[in-house]
């Protein structure tokens, strides 16, 4: 193989991959040039020539592809945040343009409490499908699937992961501003769906909303998954033993804010450390009382587990609800109604 030749092969490869980028749309370009050893130890003669005039094969091509293609397009090199990724193959002759993956950033809904966040494997087929998940391969619909559902079509990607800022139980609705979340579109090979539509389509076939969509870079992967956003719940609490009160609530209220110990949650233990964690029940309201249960609207510093703050969890989350009413308290329905993430408009997207 001669310098020519691998030139002449370089040059009809980037002339399609200037072709394929351009369907894209695209401005900046990542490239990559995988190369025969062969050709590169018959090249790289080191030994027999003097070190100034020593040239590495790799290099020789990686400029002569990104002349090309510069030369035949708007294209710029951009190694950092680039929306297609170039690679060229010289081993086995072919070249791939691919787009680099989408980021959309939104707010969910959940109006279920029949939903799990991620995809839960159904735990008699472990995930391949049987009569008992009726072939859904889940223990429960997933917020995760419904997006890949969407997602998957409408970029004609190859998968759809959600990453979100914090959970939520299968039985907790998600209303109000909804929960922060970046959902990453893994392939596309369409770029310009619209969002509003994608939008419309959740909203109409599954008991889920996104709001406000949009697109934004990588980062903001990290930045949603490790905020810590205070939050607002609404809560029915009950008493096996007892009618509450305005004057339960009122005891409640005067210890606010409630620094609380929680243990980590029995029904969580197999999947997480166990540890103590502090974390403060901000504020409480009474929204109003029925059938002798209390409705409260909890605020709650992030990652705060609301459900043994209520019931106690046997003590593994002091004070709680139960401790300070000296009555075994369970929380009967759980909603998430607002996220505090003004954090967010900082983000450059
Ligand atoms: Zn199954």
């Amino acid at each position: 193989m001669t310098i020519e030749d691998l030139i002449n092969r370089l040059k009809k490869h980037c002339s399609y991959a200037v072709l394929a980028a351009k369907k894209f749309n695209a401005k900046r370009f990542y490239l990559q040039t995988n190369l025969c050893k062969k050709d590169i130890l018959e090249f790289e003669d080191f030994e027999n020539t003097p070190i100034e005039r020593a040239v590495s094969l790799k290099n020789l091509i990686n400029q002569k592809a990104i002349e090309l293609i510069k030369k035949d397009s708007d294209l710029v090199l951009d190694q950092i945040d680039p929306e297609v990724l170039i690679n060229i193959d010289l081993i086995n002759d072919k070249v791939v343009v691919r787009h680099s993956n989408i980021y959309i950033y939104v707010r969910y809904l959940k109006k279920t409490r029949e939903y799990a966040q991620h995809v839960w494997a159904c735990p008699s087929c472990k995930g391949k499908g049987c009569k008992k998940c009726n072939y859904t391969k889940e223990k429960y619909p997933s917020i995760e699937s419904a997006f890949k559902e969407i997602f998957v079509k409408e970029f004609g990607a190859s998968d759809c992961i959600l990453h979100a800022s914090g959970r939520e139980d299968v039985d907790v609705m998600t209303l109000g501003n909804g929960r922060p979340a970046v959902i990453e579109i893994v392939n596309p090979t369409k770029t310009t769906p619209d969002l509003e539509l994608i939008a419309q389509k959740i909203k109409q076939n599954y008991p889920l909303e996104i709001l406000q969509p949009k697109i934004v870079k990588k980062f903001w992967i990290e930045a949603i998954c490790n905020s810590h956003f205070d939050k607002k719940y609404y809560a029915i609490v009950s008493s096996k033993t007892k009618e509450l009160t305005k004057n339960d609530f009122e005891l409640l209220k005067n210890s606010c804010p409630i620094l609380l110990k929680q243990r980590t949650p029995l029904r969580v233990l197999k999947r997480r450390t166990d540890m103590i964690r502090e974390r403060y029940i901000l504020d409480l309201k009474l929204e109003k009382i029925e059938d002798k249960k209390l409705h409260l609207i909890i605020y709650a510093q992030a990652g705060t587990y609301i459900k043994e703050f209520i019931s106690g969890d046997g003590g593994r989350t002091h004070p709680s609800v139960s401790s300070i009413l000296k009555t075994e308290c369970n929380c009967e329905e759980l909603t998430l109604i607002d996220v505090n993430d003004f954090f967010v408009n900082t983000l450059k997207s």
